[in-house]
């Protein structure tokens, strides 16, 4: 048996009583965490002197601490759950271990300009298909039925507010035996990142930006022009400003269920997924809007497929950053000196195979030969060779365009 913890994240539809609530369970869990941090970084500063007597309190000391304010000038916290502040507090001193881990920077406080932020509860919590039970709120419904699990362990919720939306990540422990898990059947696919599509399968399945963000984009820069016309600290500007957050959001939320679904059908459906490694981080550093969308879409895909394929039994291999995955030709193996990153298509001067830019990347991630070695039991269907021509010999037509075949995936 193997204990997995899986998070389910859906949108509340409070009603007015608990939205109030729910801001004050984040008020307090901020309130706590700024307060702990306070004290936290004062002793830690002390410490910097020789004064050996002064310990770092613990999540649990600075709690007895809270408790002992609540019955004073804290009274209003006896409004929210305990766990709100409690789980702030352990947050914080996980934000500690990392600072002292050099894993992270020293934290922050919470500034409640940067949104009104989260809260986590434990504790007596049940699901129900169309809506959840919360400690001191009571039953809320949920937006979608039937999404939750509501039979599982429920570990810890977590819930957000992003936009005037509240969200509810359920976080539960689902005991799962290895062997159950049956790898799917299949050839090993390659997946790239595409030019102008978020990504590109081997098979030919095209993960398409999804097409209604045309027409949001343009209301986007609409919204936008809106905002910059409205005065300063006016409440039409607020107004406005809010509409331009609800359109983002809406289509972040648009662009990452595409992915989700996508990469659900990736780890599904394919035994053996093989990505390029490409270094996240320092492809954020440019400032192209376009293509800074589709570097945190690529990090998203790659986040996802690391997790879900260990859910479905698949596995992810990342071909090592020196393979050439985009300037070799997929029929014959031959390297070509250079592929410019605006070259839609690639021509092969030893073969002559004419094929879609990143359709040929994705199949040379496929035959990676380096996915014999990463894989411990052999897969069904075999690693395919070079010598195996895998693209047809160029049509009448002389290009293998994408989209047109069965495989094409659309959101
Ligand atoms: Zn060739």
């Amino acid at each position: 048996m193997m204990k997995l913890l899986r998070s389910y994240k859906t949108e509340l539809a409070p009603d007015e009583a608990q939205v109030a609530a729910l801001y004050r369970h984040a008020g307090a869990a901020r309130f706590a965490y700024n307060w702990g941090l306070e004290w936290k970084s004062n002793i830690h500063l002390f410490n910097m002197l020789p004064h050996p007597k002064l310990k770092t309190p613990t999540a649990v000391d600075l709690h007895r601490e809270l408790v002992r304010l609540k019955k004073g000038k804290l009274s209003w916290m006896y409004e929210v759950s305990k766990c709100a502040p409690q789980e702030a507090l352990r947050d914080l001193d996980a934000a500690f271990s990392n600072f002292f881990a050099h894993r992270a920077s020293f934290p922050n406080f919470k500034s409640r300009k940067r949104g009104v932020g989260s809260f986590t509860l434990t504790g007596a919590i049940s699901v129900r298909p169309a809506e959840i039970h919360l400690p001191r709120i009571g039953w809320v419904r949920l937006k979608e039925r039937g999404y939750k699990p509501c039979r599982a362990h429920i570990n810890s919720i977590t819930i957000s507010e992003r936009a005037k939306r509240w969200y509810v990540a359920v976080n539960v422990v689902i005991e799962e035996r290895r062997e159950e898990l049956t790898t799917p059947p299949g050839p090993v696919v390659g997946v790239d990142r595409g030019l102008n599509s978020l990504a590109v399968v081997s098979d030919e399945t095209v993960l398409e930006n999804p097409r209604v963000l045309h027409r949001y984009e343009r209301k986007l820069k609409h919204l936008q022009r809106n905002l910059c016309r409205k005065q300063k600290g006016s409440s039409n500007r607020r107004r406005a400003r809010e509409a331009l957050a609800r359109l983002n959001m809406r289509i972040r939320n648009t662009r990452l269920d595409a992915i989700q679904k996508f990469t659900t059908m990736l780890a599904k459906t394919k035994p053996v997924i093989v990505v390029e490694d490409l270094d996240v981080k320092n492809m954020m550093g440019n400032h192209h809007l376009a293509k800074a969308i589709a570097d945190a879409a690529w990090g998203e895909i790659s986040r996802q497929l690391r997790y879900k394929t260990e859910w479905y039994g698949s596995a992810l291999i990342t071909a090592d950053r020196w393979y050439p995955s985009t300037k070799r030709c997929s029929r014959c193996g031959h390297v070509k000196e250079e592929m410019p990153l605006g070259e839609r298509v690639f021509r092969c001067e030893a073969c002559g195979l004419v094929a879609d830019r990143d359709l040929n990347a994705a199949r040379n991630l496929a035959e990676w030969p380096g996915v014999a070695r990463t894989l411990k039991t052999p897969v069904e269907g075999g690693v395919q060779s070079t010598a195996k021509p895998l693209i047809q010999p160029p049509g009448e037509s002389g290009t293998i365009s994408l989209g047109r075949g069965p495989g094409r995936w659309m959101s």
